[in-house]
């Protein structure tokens, strides 16, 4: 895994972000792209999680969460939703499954969470420790 390409694409991403919807509050952003934002009570080992159904998005967000937890895990599924747009037969299930690293697309999706929660600015992020802050946010706010 190359991590310094990936940070690169995901901070060019908020940088995207922040032109197009002039905040990192995902809420917010949600609200401007029509997702439905829903809070349940959902197994311990989901944070959450999207889909799209008829054409509709959804964001489910587990109750448990703290503000911080269910902040990041809005911001982790938006970050699914908006990188698949333009796929209307999307019918894929995206989880925010906080302590397994799966795939590469998962990573990303963390540290965009991160990154808008946590830096203002790009030039303060150290590529060779963000991997372990992530780390350390996860377990400290979406441990429940
Ligand atoms: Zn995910």
């Amino acid at each position: 895994m190359n991590y310094k390409q990936l940070l690169k694409k995901v901070i060019s991403f908020i940088e995207f972000v922040d032109t197009e919807y002039g905040t990192r509050d995902p809420e917010k952003i949600a609200a401007m792209e029509n997702i439905f934002r829903l809070v349940w009570k959902l197994p311990r080992c989901i944070q959450g999680f999207s889909f799209i159904h008829d054409g509709d998005k959804y964001i489910v967000i587990n109750e448990k969460l703290s503000e911080k937890g269910r902040q990041f895990a809005l911001l982790h599924e938006l970050y699914h939703l908006l990188n698949s747009h333009t796929n209307e037969y999307n019918r894929l299930l995206f989880m925010t499954n906080a302590f397994v690293k799966t795939t590469k697309t998962e990573i990303e999706a963390d540290y965009f969470a991160f990154i808008c929660m946590n830096y203002e600015d790009f030039e303060n992020i150290n590529p060779l420790t963000i991997e372990h802050e992530v780390a350390i946010f996860k377990r400290r706010y979406l441990k429940i």
